[in-house]
C-alpha cells in the first residue's frame, strides 16, 4: 500500500516507541521472571525470521490483492510503499501477542512481543537500507544481504524470500545463489 513518505516514517517510530514502553514498563517480578522474558523476546526475535520468510513468499506473492500491491513494490523499489501500522498492529497483537497470553503467561506475552517487534524493525531497516543505499556504512556493511534481496527482485519470486537472513531459504531449498544468477544472464 503507498503510504507516503510520512506513514514510513512514522511506521519506525511507532513501533520503536512501543518497543521502548514495553522493554520499560512490563512489570516482570522476580529474577526468574526476568530471564523468562529475555527467553521470549529471544524467541520472538528468532521466530521473526521464519515469520519474515513466510509472510513474504506465500502472503506478499501468493494472496490476491496483496501480491498486486507487492508487486508494484517490485516494480518501484523506493516507492513508499508499506503495510500500514493500523493494518500490521493488529495483526501482531491478535495473531501472536493474545494467543501467546492465553497458552503461557502476560510476562512471556509481552517478551514474544518485544522480540517480534525487534525482529520488525530490523526487517524495515533492512530493507530501507538495501533499497535506498542510506545509511552509507549500514548500506556497505548489509552488502551481501543487499545482493541477495536484489536477485529476488530480479527473478520475481522465484527465490530469496528471507531479506535479513538467508537461513530459511536454505531450509526450504528457494536460495538463488549468485552462481544461479550468472548463470541466468549468461543464458
Ligand atoms: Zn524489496
Ligand atoms: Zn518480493
Amino acid at each position: 500500500m503507498l503510504i507516503g513518505r510520512t506513514g514510513y516514517c512514522a511506521d519506525f517510530i511507532i513501533y520503536a516507541v512501543l518497543l521502548f514502553a514495553l522493554v520499560a514498563f512490563t512489570p516482570r517480578g522476580s529474577q526468574s521472571d526476568r530471564l523468562i522474558w529475555l527467553g521470549a523476546a529471544i524467541a520472538g526475535t528468532g521466530s521473526w525470521t521464519l515469520v519474515e520468510y513466510l509472510m513474504h513468499r506465500f502472503v506478499f506473492h501468493r494472496m490476491p490483492l496483496i501480491a498486486d500491491l507487492h508487486h508494484a513494490h517490485h516494480a518501484a523499489p523506493r516507492a513508499y510503499l508499506a503495510t500500514p501500522t493500523w493494518l500490521t498492529l493488529p495483526i501482531l497483537g491478535g495473531l501472536f501477542f493474545l494467543p501467546i497470553w492465553r497458552l503461557f503467561t502476560l510476562n512471556i506475552a509481552f517478551g514474544a512481543l518485544s522480540g517480534l517487534i525487534i525482529g520488525w524493525l530490523w526487517y524495515g531497516i533492512v530493507h530501507h537500507v538495501i533499497h535506498h543505499r542510506r545509511p552509507r556504512r549500514l548500506a556497505i556493511a548489509l552488502k551481501a544481504a543487499s545482493h541477495r534481496h536484489l536477485r529476488h527482485h530480479f527473478a520475481y519470486g522465484s527465490g530469496n524470500f528471507g531479506v535479513t537472513t538467508p537461513m530459511w531459504d536454505h531450509v526450504f531449498g528457494t536460495n538463488i545463489s549468485s552462481r544461479e544468477r550468472a548463470k541466468d544472464i549468461a543464458l
